[in-house]
């Protein structure tokens, strides 16, 4: 392995598929084998790991968006309300923009179109940043608050906060638990990885938004090991054609796991699998996991 940690990240292309049991398992197995993990919950619309994981947190941060502000430079042209895409602007003619405060995205187009320096920028409070540790990982959740539009800066402000730790701490491995999907927290949570493993369920819907998450995953720049870990394989008797999709998009069936009372019963208790029931078939499953990627690991 090179001084760099090795990023792992855990996604899917539809939500409840297992993909955080994937991840914290994973997390838990490379930690009990001496890597320095740090384990980033990006899923930041409903994170769990940490619930999962039956760790505690500690605030470190919240996460700020830019909000116009108007001085009285205004003079009520209108022009920021026509670069505000997400119409978080009412004009209301020779007088300031009325502001949305919750429609808007912080993309300051408003300002950069303002000719009259009548914007100044001010804060709104999106989400925080968390911390804590559990059987040796290091954990860093990103929270985005309710009703708030903008999870991808919260997905970003957690890669950050991660970037800095780096200069203070030597971790080996990185694993990334991402919000299910393919849109731009997908992005942002995936930016660096090395190995992408996309969880999965053998359904036609599994199936369709796998094939989805795989298409954006040939479009990152860092051009990552693609896996696919179908879990509750015995789900169905209904065949999908994972093989082939598999084929098409270069990525690797890394494992089955069928559907096991033991991983209902661990994440009912919010303990890895692997810590409560080490000698069970489902954990095994994990180990042959952990030791494909431990030895493609760079
Ligand atoms: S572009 Fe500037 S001057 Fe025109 S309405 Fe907007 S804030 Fe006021
Ligand atoms: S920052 Fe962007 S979204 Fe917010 S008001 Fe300005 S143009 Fe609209």
């Amino acid at each position: 392995m090179n001084n760099k940690p090795t990023i792992i990240a855990v996604t899917g292309g539809k939500g409840g598929t297992g993909k955080t049991t994937v991840a914290i398992n994973l997390a838990y197995l490379f930690s009990k084998h001496n890597y320095k993990v740090l384990f980033l919950d990006c899923d930041v619309d409903a994170p769990n790991a940490a619930i999962l994981m039956n760790a505690d947190l500690e605030e470190i941060k919240q996460v700020e968006s830019f909000l116009p502000r108007f001085n009285d430079n205004c003079i009520g042209c209108g022009e920021c309300q026509k670069a505000c895409q997400p119409h978080a602007l009412l004009n209301i003619p020779k007088k300031k923009p009325l502001l949305f405060p919750e429609l808007c995205i912080g993309c300051k187009a408003c300002q950069i179109v303002c000719e009259h320096n009548a914007i100044e920028p001010d804060n709104k409070i999106i989400g925080k940043l968390s911390r804590g540790q559990k059987y040796g990982i290091d954990l860093i959740v990103g929270e985005l608050q309710i009703g708030e539009p903008k999870s991808a800066e919260v997905v970003r402000a957690v890669r950050e906060y991660a970037d800095a730790r780096l200069k203070e701490v030597k971790y080996d491995l990185i694993i990334i638990d991402t919000a299910p999907g393919a849109h731009c927290d997908i992005i942002h949570a995936l930016d660096g990885a090395n190995i992408v493993i996309s969880v999965t369920e053998p359904t036609p819907f599994g199936t369709h938004d796998l094939k989805r998450i795989l298409e954006l995953i040939t479009y990152l720049s860092s051009s990552p090991a693609s896996h696919i870990v179908i879990n509750r394989s015995d789900l169905t008797t209904q065949k999908q054609p994972f093989n082939e999709i598999a084929k098409k998009y270069q990525a690797s069936i890394l494992a089955e796991i069928p559907m096991s009372r033991e991983i209902q019963l661990s994440y009912a208790e919010g303990v890895p699998v692997m810590e409560k029931f080490p000698d069970t078939a489902v954990s095994q499953d994990f180990e042959d996991i952990f030791k494909k990627l431990e030895a493609v690991l760079i």
